[in-house]
């Protein structure tokens, strides 16, 4: 008899062991249906087949097999297997993590679509669009829903411009977007069809074009020092398998990309590429699509399960995509012959999956994929030469960026990972000038507008006069960060968690940022009955209504979490500001991500001190790349930029850091203090979370995990405590932090931590208590 051991989707430890019926054909990497428990089915993934008839239960058979052939190869579920063994999470939930749904399910996918509005052909001309806006006065609703179409597909710009009646590409618009856009209902839109103005089309959602060609004459030769930096590339590559480059913002790290992918593809290899956030590279997708056209695919969480299932399969082929373009989850596709992969923005913490599990990091796992490829190309030889360099086999990982993490610029000055810097901005651009704003001081002169300084406001102005552009850069979304009754004090808070909540204007209501609950908001204060509640503190949506008012001739437009929620929402955004359709734009940290914008001469930090008041050790590391990482985009062609970082702690030597890109600065005093307290890189921080309804509970049930913690690993343990915020969606949170020196064995404490949660688990007190790991914590 044979058997297979199989991972299932499901939460539990372990594998789970069937019988292969005798007829059967089952492979490793095959799926199979299986039943489980008393009445589920579930697909498992077949990852062993042995003879080792199980001891102790009665052993259920195969149903069915799926698969003619593996849908997961063998190096998949190595890695599948050491993600989960390294970030504690059961391998069903990476199994969840890494198949496209449409993998996953009996029926297969269905493509979905979505519903997009354009003007029909006979409007689409200057003459006849003034005819359907008469034609429209008296039906006001259609009126304004065709207008707000017009003004979003921008074709009205067709229209204010005789010069040029074509020739501009209108913008495409969603139904949805329309809708939300003009306030419209469906009824309004379907009228606008019925008069012929409109018409309705479907697009399946995530379709992209993947036809155009590969066009390696479009690829950009190298400045002098990019081809150096090229050239150190290729010989570190050559003795580690890791290379970190480091280069500034603007240095052109893509142009570099690219004639490594170019070589790469020569010499019949494939390609990796990592980015952190897709949705916030559309810059990028495009060049590289431009580039290598249909030998890219791309791949994204967020993209349909038709086309991530198509890739897959593609993948798995004869006929394989050559670059693969994509988000985290682009790790655990399936490669034939692996030999590049390049992480982007290596500091990104969007790089670490946070819920659910399996909350691994891509960056690791990316160098444990050309690890384990390293390994099958050569299953029985040491790696190590003599002088204990990595001998130059298998795929190379090269890490990008302008501001590295900490633990990948100690990994390299320590000689475990290659380091070639490029210090200079492509054809010498200088790299912005940053002036530090006294905002302590200007407040005590009563001088500040609100959260703007006088010279903040002066250089905006003068940007706008001379056609220029301007980013202000606000840490925090909504309109107002907390509202409170000026009597009382009182401030209205999340039912389900420990938190205040925020403001936003546009819905006029409460929303909790941790649970996403959203409340009314109320008209007197319910301790004193006062009517006097203000709001304090600057969201986005407020920062955007004052620029508003002082600057009421220029374009605003803003990105955030609240505007970027429709599909083509983000894009509509950078394609306006990056033909100068806005003149200011306002938003979180999605406006310091990878953007390549040409006319933008002013930056603004407004509250760097937000951004240093985290509790969390690696608050200054992630400021410093915030500012820095905003401030590029200051000045990226033929003129230097300005920044202004407004701070009340201007004599910070982080504040320092910024102002002079002193990267290493910042890391000599980061790496110390790290040191001296016990953090990463020189420890190795487990976080262990106990979650339960009642607070009781979980405090008691803390305790006692802590109690049994330290008898394994003693004064490692730190906690329990609460943390920064305490209760998420009516659950109850304690946090203990277990640090480990580099160099212990992460098995054995792998072992004890699983070993005392099943007794904790075991216990009836602790019944629906919830113990869950996060290691190497973001
Ligand atoms: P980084 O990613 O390092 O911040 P980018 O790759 O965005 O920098 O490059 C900055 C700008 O310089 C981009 O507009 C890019 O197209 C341009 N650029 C960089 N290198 C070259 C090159 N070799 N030839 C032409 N343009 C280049
Ligand atoms: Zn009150
Ligand atoms: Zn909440």
């Amino acid at each position: 008899m044979r058997y297979a051991d199989l991972i299932l989707p499901v939460p539990l430890l372990g594998m789970f062991t069937y019988a292969v019926p005798d007829a059967m054909a089952v492979q490793v990497g095959m799926r199979v249906l299986v039943s489980f428990g008393r009445s589920k089915t579930y697909l498992g993934i077949v990852a062993r087949v042995h003879d080792c008839a199980p001891v102790g239960y009665e052993v259920k058979p195969i149903l069915q097999v799926m698969d003619a052939s593996p849908i997961v190869n063998e190096q998949q579920l190595r890695l599948w297997q050491w993600i989960a063994d390294y970030y504690m999470s059961p391998i069903g939930d990476v199994y969840k993590a890494a198949l496209p749904a449409g993998l996953k399910v009996e029926d297969g996918y269905r493509p979905k679509t979505e519903t997009y509005i354009r003007l029909t052909p006979q409007y689409r001309s200057v003459t006849a669009l003034h005819i359907a806006l008469n034609v429209l006065s008296r039906a006001k609703k259609q009126l304004e829903a065709f207008t707000e179409y017009l003004a979003l597909s921008h074709w009205d710009e067709v229209a204010d411009d005789d010069d040029q009646p074509s020739g501009i590409t209108p913008v495409e618009v969603t139904r949805e977007e329309l809708m939300n856009a003009s306030q419209a209902s469906a009824e309004t839109i379907k009228q606008l069809e019925k008069r012929q103005m409109l018409e309705c089309y479907e697009v399946e959602v995530g379709r992209l074009n993947h036809d155009g060609e590969y066009r390696p004459e479009l690829i950009a030769p190298l400045s002098a020092p990019q081809q150096d930096a090229y050239n150190d590339i290729l010989m570190s590559m050559m003795k580690r398998q890791v290379t970190l480059l480091h280069g500034v913002t603007g240095s052109g790290k893509t142009e570099i990309y690219i004639h490594l992918i170019q070589r790469a593809l020569e010499r019949k290899e494939q390609v990796l590429y990592l980015l952190p956030e897709i949705a916030l590279t559309v810059q990028m997708m495009q060049r590289l699509q431009r580039v290598f056209g249909h030998r890219l695919g791309i791949y994204h969480s967020k993209y349909s399960d038709a086309e991530r299932v198509e890739i897959w399969q593609k993948q798995l082929s004869q006929n394989p995509y050559d670059v693969i373009l994509g988000a985290r989850s682009a790790v655990f596709l399936p490669f034939q012959r692996l030999g590049l992969v390049i992480v982007d923005e290596e500091h990104e913490t969007s790089y670490k999956q946070q819920d659910p599990a399996p909350r691994y990091h891509a960056r690791s796992a990316a160098i444990m994929l050309a690890q384990m490829r390293n390994e099958i190309a050569t299953p029985h030889s040491d790696h190590r030469s003599e002088k204990g360099e990595m001998r130059n086999e298998g795929p190379k990982v090269l890490l990008g960026t302008a501001t590295p993490s900490l633990e990948s610029y100690h990994n390299a000055k320590t000689g475990k990972y290659g380091l070639v810097e490029l210090k200079e901005r492509y054809q010498g651009i200088e790299l912005p000038e940053i002036q530090v704003v006294d905002v302590a001081d200007l407040q005590h002169r009563k001088m500040m507008n609100g959260p703007f300084s006088p010279l903040l406001l002066t250089r905006m102005r003068e940007a706008l006069e001379r056609k220029e552009q301007v980013i202000l850069f606000q840490n925090r979304r909504g309109f107002a960060p907390v509202v409170e009754c000026h009597q009382c004090g009182w401030v209205p808070t999340c039912q389900h968690c420990d938190v205040s909540l925020t403001y936003h204007r546009q819905m006029n209501q409460l929303t909790c940022h941790y649970c996403g609950y959203t409340y009314l908001v109320p008209h007197e204060c319910p301790c004193c009955g006062s009517t006097d509640l203000r709001t304090r503190g600057y969201g986005t949506e407020k920062i955007e209504e004052q620029v508003r008012e002082i600057f009421p001739e220029a374009r605003v437009a803003r990105m955030d979490l609240d505007t970027t929620r429709t599909r083509n929402a983000y894009e509509r955004i950078i394609s306006d500001f990056s033909a100068g359709r806005t003149h200011i734009l306002i938003g979180t940290q999605m406006v310091s991500k990878g953007l390549d914008f040409d006319r933008v001469s002013v930056v603004g930090i407004l509250n760097a001190d937000s951004m240093l008041s985290y509790p969390d050790f690696r608050a200054h590391e992630h400021a410093f790349m915030m500012m820095s990482q905003v401030s590029g985009r200051a000045g990226r062609k033929k003129k230097r930029g300005l920044v202004l970082l407004q701070t009340k702690q201007k004599d910070l030597p982080l504040i320092h850091q910024v102002v002079h890109n002193d990267y290493t600065g910042l890391y000599r005093a980061l790496i110390a203090e790290r040191q001296a307290f016990h953090y990463p890189p020189y420890y190795r921080l487990v976080y262990v979370f106990l979650k339960h309804r009642y607070d009781q509970t979980v405090h008691t049930a803390a305790e006692e995990m802590g109690a049994r913690l330290r008898h394994w690993f003693g004064g490692r343990v730190l906690g329990p405590d609460k943390p920064a915020v305490a209760k998420v969606k009516s659950q109850n949170i304690r946090k203990l932090v277990i640090k480990l020196e580099v160099g212990i064995d992460m098995k054995k404490v792998r072992e004890y931590l699983l070993m005392e949660q099943q007794q904790m688990l075991a216990d009836k007190r602790f019944s629906s208590l919830m113990i869950y790991y996060d290691v190497d914590p973001q």
